[in-house]
């Protein structure tokens, strides 16, 4: 019997949920929309009911279900809870109590987003051999994960890691967390269009961007037309990453990595955004860590990375047992 691990992907729309086994392949996966359980007892209910059907399909050889490690927004590794949520229909989610009751026997276990994909890089992706690293989560907003001395970094309220509400900019963009200059609101992809705007009403220059609305411009269209060349979008790549970059110098700075992964969608501008970022944080960096520190791409595909980052927090202490 193929021992395996439900790895889940809690976000604002879809959640995904996976048989994940000890290698990190998705066997068999299931979607459910998140936003269309008001009620938090049906929601934790549909995702009980996926498991069960996904633990029985006619396809899979028989499988053991061996622990739920579960990826969330504003979730708490220690109480094993989703807290103060902005995005969720529900603000606070008891996922490891409420999935606990049903499967007595089973570890669960619950972080943030970014912690799950850092863990994720650790057991299966370009971390494996390291015991210090930074991982770097770029979409809506941005995420970290902080490995020091090969342990995740929770903090004592179980919520460390929130690198994308540094001060970047002082009284600089207004952030959804309520306060001002926040690093994720220039660095992620809502924050790379805001760049281009305010290039496009500063600048004179021709770009193909200037036909697009704020609400239909995407960080995929501003790459589109950087490849094509476009002045505007390489410029707003090239201020994400040296804003990036000034960011990444000060959590060296504290946390003294080996390497910073980047993940997500804006990451697979490469070195379009990497090469700015990494000359921004040189010049910013002590002269202690200068030349020391790498930044580099994620090893994990952006599809499943979810899934497998739940079913890595699993995985990873399975492995040692
Ligand atoms: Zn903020």
């Amino acid at each position: 019997m193929e021992k395996v691990v439900a790895g889940i992907d809690i976000g604002g729309t879809n959640t995904r949920i996976g048989l994940v086994n000890k290698e990190g392949k998705v066997l068999v996966d299931s979607n459910i929309a998140t936003d269309k359980y008001p009620q938090v007892d049906d929601y934790i209910s549909a995702i009980y009911n996926s498991i069960e059907i996904l633990t029985k399909n006619p396809d899979l050889p028989s499988v053991e279900l061996v622990g739920i490690g579960i990826g969330a927004p504003n979730a708490n590794y220690h109480t094993g809870s989703i807290e103060k949520a902005v995005n969720l229909p529900w603000q606070d989610v008891p996922l490891a109590d409420s999935l606990g009751k049903r499967y007595p026997n089973i570890n669960i276990k619950v972080t943030n987003d970014a912690n799950a994909v850092a863990i994720a890089e650790m057991v299966y992706g370009n971390a494996r051999k390291l015991k210090d690293f930074v991982v770097i989560t770029l979409g809506t907003g941005l995420g970290s994960g902080i490995v020091a001395n090969g342990e995740l970094i929770y903090g004592h309220d179980g919520l460390a890691g929130e690198v994308g509400h540094i001060t970047a900019v002082p009284n600089g963009r207004h952030c959804n967390c309520g306060r001002c200059g926040c690093l994720e609101t220039y660095v992620s992809a809502p924050g790379i269009k805001r760049t281009v705007f305010e290039l496009l009403a500063t600048q004179t220059i021709g770009s193909s961007l200037r036909n697009a609305s704020f609400n239909d411009l995407t960080a995929k269209d501003i790459h589109a037309a950087a490849l094509n060349g476009d002045h505007i979008a390489l410029k707003a790549f090239e201020i994400t990453g040296e804003i990036l970059g000034r960011a990444l110098a000060d959590v060296v700075a504290f946390s003294s990595p080996a390497a910073i992964f980047i993940f997500g969608g804006l990451a697979e501008a490469k070195e379009m955004i990497l090469q700015p970022a990494k000359d921004s944080m040189e010049k910013y960096l002590i002269n202690c860590f200068k030349n020391k520190v790498a930044i580099l791409p994620s090893a994990l595909g952006n599809k499943d990375a979810g899934i497998v980052g739940g079913a890595s927090l699993i995985w990873k202490d399975y492995s040692i047992a």
